[in-house]
This record gives structure tokens, C-alpha cells and sequence, in this order.
């Protein structure tokens, strides 16, 4: 049986390890914090991610916490209207063959976190930051912070946007600012009035700024995101931010969306940041995966999905008894580096071109798809959500 190191315990690396355990081989999981959680709040998985749980074993126990919305709104925060509306139900299940939903990430993460501890191949260690691997013969070689190493025979670099693994591999520097803030907030769902207890996803765009929200948690709670081009230039990760600074960098919105805010509370803010997409994943028995390989900014609602779609695919590249890593990783990156990086472009496009543009262009966005009908909408889409988990043809 092989091993496999995974630098990393978030939703890619747990994903992962579950998935290169079902392949038949032994897994170390190596989380640099005390404990395995995920923090944060609300996460869309569109069919492609459901796609890929199933794989996994562990749509079910997912699908029970899920809020299963009925459609996606696409609203002009400036004066209220609605500009588009996909409905999530009928034709789009039948189409992709599963649903669209929105699940608190404690969920999503404790049904992959359970399903990997009843698995005796996988260990899970915390209090473990990779720091660097070595090539050793036919061997990885992990050093640990605090001088402890581990020995495997390959290493998954799931340690996320500022991955320590990437950082050796590929020597590209500090991610990318997108300059955008984004403020975040979770509240009990009784603590609005009913005519705001909306059962969709619903984007409010607006000259640079958009807010979304939705139901998560079985639909207890409400999900609240508003961001803002603000030009930050600094990092920014969870910071407490004041309710008054929320609602004054949203003042220019319409009525609704601002009646939505002000029902936030606690907020936190984060500057987003993604990188340029790179072809280049692997170092011999070293791969890339998830957010070190392909961070996005959210406006697509993909980056967790796209780690989940690479666990998969993964996954079926390790299940032979005694995989050859490197040419297992080359046809890895082979497989997922092109729609990654097309998912990168898109998420950076949707930022700029579609939710944050102004005056003209804003009225021929709304005009454009004004004219489409559901059928031109889902075309938009099918890229997205009808890709294979695991396309290891
Ligand atoms: C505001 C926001 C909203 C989002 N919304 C969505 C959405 O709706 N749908 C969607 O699909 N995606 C969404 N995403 C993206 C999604 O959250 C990420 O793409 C996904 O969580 C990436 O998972 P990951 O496991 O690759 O990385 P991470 O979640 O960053 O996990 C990395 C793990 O590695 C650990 N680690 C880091 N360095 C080391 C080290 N040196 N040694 C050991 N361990 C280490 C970390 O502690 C962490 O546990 C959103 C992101 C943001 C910021």
C-alpha cells in the first residue's frame, strides 16, 4: 500500500484524502492548526460539486444541511429591478442531473470529515505545517515546523492561497490583491421580516459593489456578502468591521438590498485575492491541488467545487495498487489546469465586466439578458455544471 502525504486539511485536502483512500491507499493528512474545522460561513455547490460528493460517498449526509434554493436572481442593486432569474429547479436538475444548493461550510466539511475518519487508512494530524519536501529516492521527505519529518511516497500540496508547497514548487510570490473587500455576516433567519426570508440566491449588482445573499443551515440562517472594488492594498483575513462602515459603503443602493444589510450583524471583512492561472502543478512526486493550484475569486461560487471536482479526479488517478505518482500528477494537471484556469478568467470577468459596470454598460448588460430565456441561461452554464468530476478519459 502506498503513502500519501496531503499538506493541508481543508476542504480540498480532506476531499482528497478521502478520495485517495478509497483508491486503496494510506493517507496523512497534515493540518498546521490545532484542529481540523473550517471556518467561515454560507458556500454555493453547484451540480458539479454534488457530481463529485456522490463520487465521494458523501452527497447524502451533505444534502441533509443543504438549503436546496429554487433559483439564482440576478438584480440591478441601483434601482432594484430584476435583470435575470435561473431557476434551479426542473429543467435545471434534469439537465445536470443533480442540484443546485447552499450549505453552511461546517457542514459540508464535517460530512467529508467524518466520512474520512471511518476510514482506518487515512490519519489525520494537526499541529503539522509543512514547511518543505525533499526528494529521497523513490520518497517524499516533509519537513514539519518544529523539526519533526514525515516520509511518504508522494506529497498533495491542499495547503490553500498561500501554500507553502507552491511556494517551493513554483516560486511565484505573494497572491494577487483583487483590491476588493468583501464584508461577511450570518443571522438567524427569525431576525428578519418575513418578506425578506427570500428562498434563492440573489446578487445585487451594482457600479463597483454587489451584494448576495441566502438561506443556509436547513434555511435557519441567512447568508449576507457585500463587496466592494475598494482598491485595498492590504491583506486583510476576517477582520472585525463596523455595521455603520457596512451600510455607509452601501448607501447608493436601492431600497431592498440595503434593507438586507441592515439586518447584518457581526460583520467581518476579507480582500479577496486569486492568482493567474499556471500550467505547471507537479514536481515528481509533488502535486498541487485546489485553492495552491487554482485560487479564484468566488464570483463564479467555484473554488470549493473545483477542489472537490480535483479530489475526484485524483482520486481515479491513484487507484491502481502501485501508481507511478509523476506521470499520475503530469496527467492530473493535463486533465484539470485548462478548466481551471478558465473558471479563474471567469470569476475575474464576472467581477469586472458583468456585477460591478456602471451607467451604459450596466443598461446593455440588463438589455442583453433581458432577451434570454431560461434554455439561452442555461447555456451560459452548462461549462460550468455539466463537466465530468473525474474526466480521466
Ligand atoms: C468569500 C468567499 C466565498 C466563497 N464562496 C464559495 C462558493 O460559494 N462556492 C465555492 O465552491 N467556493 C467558494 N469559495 C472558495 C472556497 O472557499 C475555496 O476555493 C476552498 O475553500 C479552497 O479549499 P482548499 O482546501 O483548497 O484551501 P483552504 O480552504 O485554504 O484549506 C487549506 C488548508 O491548509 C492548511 N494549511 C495552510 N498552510 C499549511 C501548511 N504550510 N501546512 C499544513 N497545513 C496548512 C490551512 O490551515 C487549511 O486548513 C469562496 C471563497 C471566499 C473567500
Amino acid at each position: 500500500m502506498s503513502s500519501v502525504l496531503i499538506a493541508g486539511g481543508g476542504i480540498g485536502g480532506i476531499a482528497t484524502a478521502l478520495a485517495v483512500a478509497r483508491s486503496g491507499h494510506h493517507v496523512v493528512v497534515l493540518e498546521r492548526e490545532p484542529r481540523f474545522t473550517e471556518l467561515g460561513a454560507g458556500i454555493q455547490l453547484g451540480p458539479n460539486a454534488f457530481r463529485a460528493l456522490d463520487r465521494l460517498g458523501v452527497a447524502d449526509a451533505v444534502r441533509a444541511g443543504a438549503v436546496f434554493v429554487d433559483g439564482l436572481n440576478l438584480m440591478d442593486g441601483v434601482t432594484g429591478a430584476g435583470i435575470a432569474r435561473l431557476p434551479l429547479t426542473g429543467e435545471f436538475r434534469e439537465r445536470y442531473g443533480q442540484p443546485y444548493a447552499v450549505v453552511h461550510r461546517v457542514d459540508l466539511y464535517t460530512a467529508l470529515l467524518d466520512a474520512c475518519r471511518e476510514h482506518d487508512t487515512i490519519e489525520l494530524r494537526t499541529d503539522s505545517r509543512v514547511e518543505r519536501y525533499a526528494h529521497v529516492g523513490d520518497e517524499v521527505v516533509v519537513d514539519l515546523a518544529g523539526g519533526a519529518t514525515v516520509r511518504g511516497d508522494a506529497l498533495v500540496g491542499a495547503d490553500g492561497l498561500r501554500s507553502a508547497v507552491r511556494a517551493q514548487l513554483l516560486d511565484d510570490g505573494e497572491p494577487v490583491l483583487s483590491g476588493h473587500t468583501i464584508y461577511r455576516s450570518v443571522i438567524p433567519i427569525e431576525s428578519l421580516p418575513a418578506d425578506l426570508r427570500w428562498h434563492s440566491v440573489t446578487l445585487w449588482a451594482a457600479p463597483l459593489r454587489h451584494v448576495v445573499h441566502y438561506p443556509i443551515a436547513g434555511g435557519r440562517s441567512l447568508n449576507l456578502a457585500a463587496t466592494v472594488d475598494d482598491r485595498a492594498v492590504d491583506v486583510v483575513v476576517g477582520r472585525p468591521a463596523d455595521r455603520d462602515l457596512v451600510l455607509d459603503t452601501f448607501a447608493s443602493l436601492a431600497a431592498v438590498p440595503r434593507r438586507f444589510l441592515e439586518h447584518g450583524r457581526d460583520w467581518r471583512s476579507w480582500v479577496l485575492c486569486d492568482r493567474d492561472p499556471v500550467r505547471r502543478w507537479t514536481d515528481g512526486r509533488v502535486v498541487l491541488l485546489g485553492d495552491a493550484a487554482h485560487p479564484m475569486l468566488q464570483y463564479a461560487a467555484q473554488g470549493a467545487c473545483a477542489a472537490l471536482e480535483d479530489a475526484v479526479c485524483l482520486g481515479e488517478l491513484l487507484a491502481p495498487a502501485e501508481p507511478d505518482f509523476a506521470r499520475a500528477f503530469e496527467r492530473f494537471t493535463d486533465l484539470r489546469a485548462e478548466r481551471t484556469a478558465w473558471v479563474q478568467r471567469l470569476s475575474r470577468a464576472l467581477g469586472r465586466d458583468v456585477y460591478h459596470v456602471a451607467g451604459a454598460v450596466a443598461e446593455r448588460r440588463n438589455a442583453a439578458l433581458a432577451t434570454r430565456t431560461d434554455a439561452n441561461l442555461l447555456e451560459l452554464v452548462d461549462h460550468l455544471y455539466l463537466e465530468p468530476a473525474a474526466s480521466t478519459r
